[in-house]
């Protein structure tokens, strides 16, 4: 999925995948560790094995003074987390990376690049072999360690986001979801990557983070040169890279357009989300820290749909205590008071690994160790964040909502865990309370075929749609090769989502959404249709959506099931919708 068109005057489009939207215009900043990968091997000869120690000597001194002044600049009250990097430091002169690393130079005369990998390879080889899981994270800290020195050496910037102080546009291969939860929204713009899809972490954190971004462009960090002038479309999912005066002229008078239009919006953001027949519906907000609530409350949210509470152990190098958790979720219930919170338990691994945890080695993440497996088999983790929810729900309305679920055996042995820890804090004498509900995110396949089953053993269905198409279709979710197959609106999808929406039904029990496909506009009439209670979504996303519910009748959507369900593309579905409800879904600001 890409697109070069090459102007006489020098400006030329990519496009991509629209991660987030909105419209930037700004300089191009490259971010690339890429070229960290691949590194040459050559000889050196007997005559330059000196400067080439000489050279490694003087990459590993700027390595430790650059991650001195990084450790320096930690805040005071971070400072009890910098001891990584104070092993990191020491590292850099450890006999089995530093003296090896000068005895590859001297034996095999070989460029300092090459004798750094080798030495680097072995000794994570070694670590790695080492079953004790403290031993064996030390694998992960000489790569770290490793990798600042092969910067200093090939003159490969780091992706060190925080540091960046000018207001830019960044451009990079990739960024990991914590990166970019690192960016700072008084510097940077907006950002484009090669890779990533539409449903991937990296573009829900943009969502939230509310600035313009563009993924799976393939080739924007080897096009696209530091200082380019660059426009970021968000919203179309295009990146114009040199713009003419002309082009540069109607995008100012866009971005104005766009900017008008989501404040009129804004504007409207509290009032309820009635449909015209009459039914309300609750729209919240998804957050990944407990600042966002700010975002929700003002944009109308009534609760948060979705807490992905990973992102608290994302950014850090230990297990956050049980305390720690309990005062954050406490603070997010009391701010969001009297309204829900939905506190996901913990869902790493997949596209969100955590530094505290190095990952097994999986060839497929996505089918591994991830969410309710991973906290299944490690209990005691789990458990630190049970009993922290439990603590919090003694402060305002928590909603308990498991990630992942595969199967029934999941469900009964998570409420046993939550039972155990509610059972250790009444004997500690510590304030819960246990009379919570509990859901299960419905995103794999199994849990949509048995919804039937586990509708009994819970309170409500949340669809997770991000995972659950990926499941079903058999999609990377952040791979941008299938991102034109990746829709909600393929008829399999439908289906399954008709066949939970039913059976949770028949028990008595509501089912909400609170996967990307609630944010967009086109999916609505089905998500209504089907019959889904209340949608959860990117802060900014909630007031388009309630104000679109505002100008649907469901009794049409209705309607409009019975026909959707009878088409067995995404086109047919989509050319249904839009001629049923084209009218009330788009306001064209590219028309006007
Ligand atoms: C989903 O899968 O739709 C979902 C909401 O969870 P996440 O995006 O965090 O995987
Ligand atoms: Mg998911």
């Amino acid at each position: 999925m890409n697109n070069h068109e090459y102007d006489p005057s020098g400006e030329f489009t990519l496009t991509g995948i629209s991660g987030s939207p909105g419209i930037c215009i700004g300089k191009a900043y490259l971010v690339d560790r890429e070229g960290v990968d691949v590194i040459e091997k050559y000889f050196v000869g007997q005559h330059e094995v000196n400067t080439e120690i000489n050279r490694f000597k003087s990459a590993v001194k700027h390595a430790r003074d650059e991650l001195s002044a990084i450790i320096e600049d930690i805040p005071e009250e971070l400072r009890e987390n910098t001891y990584i990097l104070e092993t990191h430091l020491l590292l850099h002169k450890d006999k089995m990376l530093y003296d090896r690393t000068m005895e590859i130079i001297k034996k095999d005369q070989v460029n300092a690049e090459w004798a750094l990998k080798r030495a680097t390879a072995l000794a994570v080889n070694m670590f790695k072999q080492i079953s004790d899981p403290y031993l064996g994270a030390r694998a992960a800290d000489i790569e770290h360690v490793s990798d600042r020195i092969m910067r200093q050496l090939t003159g490969i910037r780091d992706v060190n986001i925080s540091n960046i102080d000018k207001r830019v546009i960044l451009v990079a291969t990739h960024l990991t979801p914590a990166e970019t939860s690192q960016i700072q929204l008084n510097r940077i713009m907006g950002f484009v990557t090669d890779r990533g899809g539409k449903a991937s972490h990296t573009s829900i954190v943009a969502r939230a983070l509310d600035i313009p971004s563009v993924l799976g462009l393939e080739t924007a960090t080897s096009v696209i040169k530091n200082d380019d002038v660059i426009i970021v479309d968000g919203n179309k999912g295009t990146v114009i890279v040199n713009p003419s005066e002309e082009t540069l002229i109607d995008y100012s008078d866009l971005r104005r357009r766009y900017a008008l239009h989501r404040a009129d919006i804004v504007r409207t953001g509290d009032l309820p989300a009635e449909s015209t027949d009459g039914l309300v519906f609750r729209v919240m907000g998804n957050i990944e820290l407990p600042e966002e609530i700010v975002g929700v409350r003002d944009n109308g949210g009534e609760g948060i749909g979705l807490f992905r509470t990973e992102f608290l152990y994302i950014a850090r190098t230990n297990f956050p205590e049980e305390q720690e958790l309990f005062e954050q979720y406490r603070e997010t219930v009391e701010l969001m008071a009297p309204h829900p919170v939905t506190i996901r338990t913990l869902d790493i691994n997949g596209d969100k690994e955590i530094p505290s945890m190095p990952t097994p080695e999986e060839v497929n993440p996505a089918l591994g160790l991830r969410a309710i497996r991973f906290c299944l088999r490690k209990p005691d983790i789990f458990t630190t964040q049970l009993r922290a929810i439990l603590r919090a729900a003694a402060h305002g309305t928590i909603r308990l909502l498991l990630p992942m679920i595969s199967g029934c055996e999941e469900i009964s042995e998570s409420i046993r865990l939550l039972d155990k820890a509610a059972e250790s804090l009444e004997k500690e004498g510590i304030e819960y309370n246990r009379d919570i509900e509990i859901g299960i995110m419905i995103e794999v396949p199994s849990a949509a075929i048995l919804a039937d089953a586990m509708a009994e053993m819970v309170d409500f269905f949340s669809i997770g749609t991000n995972d659950l198409v990926q499941y079903t279709l058999a999609l990377d979710r952040a791979n941008p090769h299938v991102a034109h197959l990746y829709s909600p609106l393929h008829p399999a999808v439908i289906r399954l989502i008709r066949h939970i929406v039913d059976s949770a039904r028949e028990k008595n029990k509501p089912t909400y959404i609170c996967g990307e496909m609630a944010a967009d506009p086109i999916n609505l009439p089905v998500i209504l249709g089907l019959g889904i209670e209340e949608l959860s979504m990117a802060p900014q996303s909630i007031p388009e959506i309630k104000n679109m519910i505002r100008r649907i009748s469901v009794a049409d959507t209705g309607r409009l099931m019975v026909d959707v369900l009878k088409k067995n593309t995404v086109s047919e579905i989509h050319e249904l919708i839009k001629n049923r409800f084209g009218d009330i879904l788009y306001s064209d600001i590219y028309a006007s």
